[in-house]
């Protein structure tokens, strides 16, 4: 059987799926953007909604990298987790950045109502849950959370988590009521038509070659035309590394699976996964899944730093089976894609000025839906109105800048960190 990869954009209706131009001829804005993911389109929204003049180049479609391939789980928080961002940043610290993060996760609600963004069903809770006998640890890590950022997370003893996930691989859990779930690609979308209404410019299958001063301004140039702007941000991730010596030498690129299976009854899921939450656990390459509303479940995990594996389908059907064996008659793949996760050493997003007029946005990882919204909004107050005390929302982020994940040698570092921390999920350490 032939395994499609492109399960979201079979949910798209003709007007979401409609295609853009590409960029042809000269244009003149205040800001223009490279690359059409979440970080792009936030910040384009973000940026029209405060009456700027914005042009998107993307090189491909909108959404066809990791924004529009990912899991749609819309937690707060930074890849770099919750309780470690206090030992990278300090208590203070670290609490005003995860309080952006709720707050977007608030301001992405609203988003959705306000342009009626059809991405839904938008289901609330996720759970995270233990794979290791040990629920002091999880207690003392929720309340340690809790205490630190007040984050709402309960404890659900293993018997409760049981009675959602009917499994004995599972122990205890965590559940965060706050965080949801949603279809990323349709969320992605409605968010750039809505920055469209506004104004926006979205070219597609223009990809910028390169950026250069021009004058006191700048310009970004593609094979067919040439946006001068006052200013540049690079939103493009991992694979913009031509544009940016200094952003590729500072991500390591980290490539992450998801197969999405053919619908199954409601009485498999009584038996298995009973319940409408999303779910991870709590190892370091975890699993991650969630039911669709069509009745298909979407089952993501595994890393690896080189290249796809050619069967993504099958391994993550075995990694499905090992947690619930009872769907083995009933799990069949009919979906299956990678993605390339852009990962700086201290996990913490790049948002910062690169050159006087010349900006990023990038670098977050596996955690991006919520804090992209964040970085929509901290660079278009900056943008806006640089010389007041809205900078101050961007020196947050100054302690976490571009550094050196090493090059070529990135792939390496991060293989053998992946395979020690493999190695420590194994022996439950
Ligand atoms: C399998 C998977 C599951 C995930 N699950 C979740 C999840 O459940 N929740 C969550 O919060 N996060 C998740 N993530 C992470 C999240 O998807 C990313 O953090 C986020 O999408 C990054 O957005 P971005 O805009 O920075 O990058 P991208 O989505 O990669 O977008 C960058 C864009 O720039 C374009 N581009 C690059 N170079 C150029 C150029 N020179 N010219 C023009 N365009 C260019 C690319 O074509 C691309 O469209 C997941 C990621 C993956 C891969």
């Amino acid at each position: 059987m032939v395994i499609a990869s492109d399960y979201y954009r079979t949910t798209l209706n003709p007007t979401e799926s409609r295609s853009r131009p590409p960029l042809a001829g000269s244009l003149e804005v205040d800001v223009c953007i490279v690359g059409a993911g979440l970080a792009g389109i936030n910040l384009a929204l973000s940026l029209v909604e405060r009456g700027k003049r914005v042009v998107v180049l993307e090189r491909g479609r909108v959404g066809q990298e990791a924004s529009g391939r990912n899991a749609g789980f819309v937690a707060k928080g930074f890849a770099a987790g919750d309780l470690p961002l206090i030992s990278k940043a300090g208590l203070a610290h670290a609490r005003e950045l995860i309080a952006l993060t709720k707050s977007a996760r608030k301001l992405i609600r609203k988003r959705i109502d306000d342009y009626r963004i059809d991405c839904g069903p938008v289901k609330d809770g996720v759970l995270t849950v233990s794979w290791h006998d040990d629920p002091q640890k999880m207690q003392d890590r929720i309340n340690r959370a809790n205490d630190a950022f007040d984050l709402g997370y309960e404890f659900w003893p293993r018997l409760r988590v049981r009675e959602h996930c009917n499994t004995e691989q599972y122990y205890d859990g965590s559940y965060s009521p706050h965080d949801f779930q949603l279809n990323p690609l349709k969320y992605l979308l409605g968010l750039a038509a809505a920055a469209e209404t506004h104004g926006a410019l979205i070219f597609e299958n223009s990809e910028v070659t390169d950026v250069v001063r021009d004058g006191a301004r700048w310009k970004a140039r593609t094979v067919a035309g040439i946006v001068h702007a006052k200013d540049i941000v690079l939103c493009g991730a991992a694979s913009m590394g031509g544009l940016s010596r200094r952003l590729a030498y500072a991500m390591a690129p980290v490539r992450t699976y998801i197969m999405v299976s053919a619908p199954m009854d409601e009485s498999v899921y009584e038996r298995s996964i009973n319940t409408p939450l999303a779910i991870y656990d709590t190892r370091f390459a975890s699993d991650y899944y969630r039911r669709l509303p069509d009745g298909r479940l979407l089952w993501g995990g595994r890393v690896s730093l080189f290249s796809h594996p050619a069967n993504i389908a099958s391994l993550l059907t075995q990694d499905a089976l090992k947690v619930y064996p009872q769907l083995r008659d009933h799990l069949r793949a009919e979906f299956a894609w990678g993605g390339v996760l852009a990962y700086p050493q201290h996990k913490m997003p790049l948002l910062a000025r690169l050159k006087d007029g010349l900006w990023c946005a990038t670098g977050f990882g596996g955690h991006g839906i919520c804090p992209t919204a964040v970085a929509g909004e901290v660079l278009a107050e900056t943008l806006v109105a640089p010389a007041l005390d809205q900078r101050r929302l961007l020196e947050l982020f100054e302690d976490f800048k571009p550094g050196f994940v090493g090059g070529p040698f990135a792939a390496v570092g991060a293989q053998v960190i992946y395979l020690w921390w493999r190695l420590r999920d194994q022996l439950g350490i």
